[in-house]
């Protein structure tokens, strides 16, 4: 039974391939894509290039965690024939989409493969007393996994591979397309990777401490030797509300005791938290990081590579001093 399934299957692939059939439904001859966020949507396109048709749905500046589709988005998925998406858990509203548009596309998730980093121990990621409080309330939830594996430029080669992989499967006439366009960009891939270990290893150990909003930066800390002191939310999401002023004292505290030179305020999530935690510990409040989307055109995030050489730009100012 299993090998007549097989045999058949493999009969219909022969015949797709003689045809030269699309893996998956296309429009007008052109594979019709859909990336779940701006950062994703920037690697898919820079993979696709002109042979596919590309709509982002969360886009520059968006937040993926509390992202709510409109019809216009579940009309476009119902349309899709290739759906890329983060995985581990990022778009908690993607299910729901997906079926509410009875989409046929094929979900290709482009952390596959990609080792994930889990919730730390309680109190080990987050500063001090302040994490008990907030894994008290229930803001902070284990066996959670952390979803921003672009923060890791090797994880975003990985990436690059799976969107790669899916473009050849789904539309195989543009093979030679889709490999030139993957090999052309992880080059650039991985010569950031270098630049950002060269300005990372230029810091004093003691120094390369992070304090951000939300758990955004774990995967950029472990590729680049950061500690995390801790979040302001202590989640994963920014889906977690904000601490109570109990809880700011004792970040703060902990900041102070810990010797975080700077915290940091990210393009998706408020600033005026941080803004409050720096000036209560006295210590500088920095520019802004691209943590969960891209920028908006013309600014310093417009794309994944500025995006990241800004971000290792600020951090190496703010901590250097
Ligand atoms: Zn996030």
């Amino acid at each position: 039974m299993i090998r007549k399934l097989f045999a058949m299957i493999a009969a219909a692939g022969l015949l797709a391939a003689a045809c030269g059939a699309p893996a998956v439904p296309m429009a007008g001859g052109v594979l019709q894509v859909v990336a779940t966020h701006s950062i994703l949507g920037d690697l898919v396109k820079n993979v696709g290039g002109d042979r596919i048709a590309l709509l982002v749905l969360v886009g520059a500046g968006g937040d993926a965690h509390t992202f709510e589709p409109t019809p216009q988005d579940i009309a476009q998925i119902a349309k899709a024939g290739l759906m890329f998406e983060n995985g581990l858990e990022f778009e908690g509203w993607l299910d729901d989409a997906f079926a509410a548009a009875d989409s046929k596309a094929l979900r290709v998730e482009v952390s596959a493969g990609i080792e994930p980093l889990a919730a730390a121990e309680e109190g080990e990621a987050h500063a001090g007393a302040a994490a008990d409080d907030h894994a008290a309330e229930g803001d902070h939830h284990h066996g959670e996994v952390d979803p921003h594996i672009w923060h890791s430029v090797s994880n975003w080669i990985l990436a690059a591979k799976n969107v790669r992989n899916a473009l050849v499967k789904a539309d195989p006439a543009n093979t030679s397309a889709y490999e030139a366009n993957a090999a052309a960009y992880i080059a650039e891939l991985e010569k950031l990777d270098v630049e950002i270990f060269a300005q990372a290893n230029a810091l004093p150990a003691a120094r390369r401490v992070l304090f951000t909003s939300h758990d955004a930066l774990g995967y950029f800390a472990a590729r680049y030797g950061f500690a995390v002191a801790g979040t302001a939310l202590a989640s994963f999401s920014t889906e977690a509300s904000d601490p109570s002023a109990a809880q700011v004292a004792d970040l703060v505290q902990a900041i102070k005791a810990a010797g975080v030179p700077a915290v940091f305020t990210e393009n998706t999530h408020n600033s005026q938290l941080m803004d409050q935690i720096a000036l209560e510990a006295g210590i500088s409040f920095a520019p802004e990081l691209y943590t969960d989307a891209l920028g908006e055109p013309g600014s310093a995030g417009e794309t994944y590579l500025k995006l990241m050489r800004s971000n290792i730009a600020v951090i190496a100012g703010a901590l250097g001093k």
